[in-house]
């Protein structure tokens, strides 16, 4: 069985986000892709729209997918949502799985950075997809993982592996996304209609800070 875990804030979902996962579940050819909106995110600001809100709109997103679903799992622990965590706990669910952590570019540059980084490679295979403006995927195209070896936060023996997910590349991103919304603009090519008319029904991301 091979699970795959996307996570992100999510803040809003957008087809960028779908891009990629449907890209990851096919190359890789995972029985199931978990889409986890992070409650609470350790590495930068706090998200502007509520968690369960961020979950609702995966679920929209993804409601004609087959293999890749939402999980609210991060929502349903208490404090910071930290991936490793995450992964632990899939691990004590699904004991015999092959665990897939599914990053862009710009985390896989970051994971160093992430809490127990050097577990992380040792739960889960790390599939990391090209994002326009990262360089992991050039480091990995490169074969060069000296990088990340040679980061404080090491690689530990037992490493499993690191794949490369190729995508045409998908400028989308939430900011861009949110300042548009702030904006008062009409038509997001980046959302799904379902998902924009949630967040407009809920009055999410007008105005003020647009960040
Ligand atoms: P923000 O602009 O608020 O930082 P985001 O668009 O990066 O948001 P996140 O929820 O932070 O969205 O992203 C979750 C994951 O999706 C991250 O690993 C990120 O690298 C990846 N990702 C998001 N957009 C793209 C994209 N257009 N192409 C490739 N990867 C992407």
């Amino acid at each position: 069985m091979k699970i795959g875990v996307f996570g992100g804030t999510f803040d809003p979902p957008h087809l960028g986000h779908l891009a990629l996962c449907r890209a990851a579940q096919r190359q890789l050819g995972l029985d199931r892709l978990e889409v986890i909106p992070s409650a609470i995110p350790p590495h930068r600001d706090q998200p502007r729209a509520e968690a369960i809100d961020r979950y609702a709109m995966v679920a929209l997103m993804l409601r004609n997918e087959d293999h890749i679903a939402p999980s609210p799992r991060e929502l349903l622990r208490q404090g910071t949502s930290f991936t490793v965590d995450t992964l632990d706990e899939l691990r004590q669910e699904q004991a015999g799985a092959e665990l897939f952590l599914i990053i862009g570019g710009d985390s896989y540059d970051d994971l160093p950075n992430w809490r127990s980084a050097p577990r992380i490679p040792t739960l889960a295979h790390l599939a990391v997809i090209a994002r326009p403006g990262a360089d992991g995927v050039r480091a990995l195209r490169e074969g060069d993982l000296a990088r990340l070896k040679t980061h404080p936060a090491k690689l530990s023996r037992g490493s499993l592996g690191v794949f490369d997910i190729a995508m045409e590349p998908c400028p989308w991103s939430a900011t861009e996304v949110r300042r548009q919304l702030a904006a008062g603009e009409q038509d997001i090519e980046a959302l799904d209609p379902a998902v924009l008319h949630y967040l407009r029904t809920r009055g999410l991301y007008t105005g003020g800070n647009a960040r």
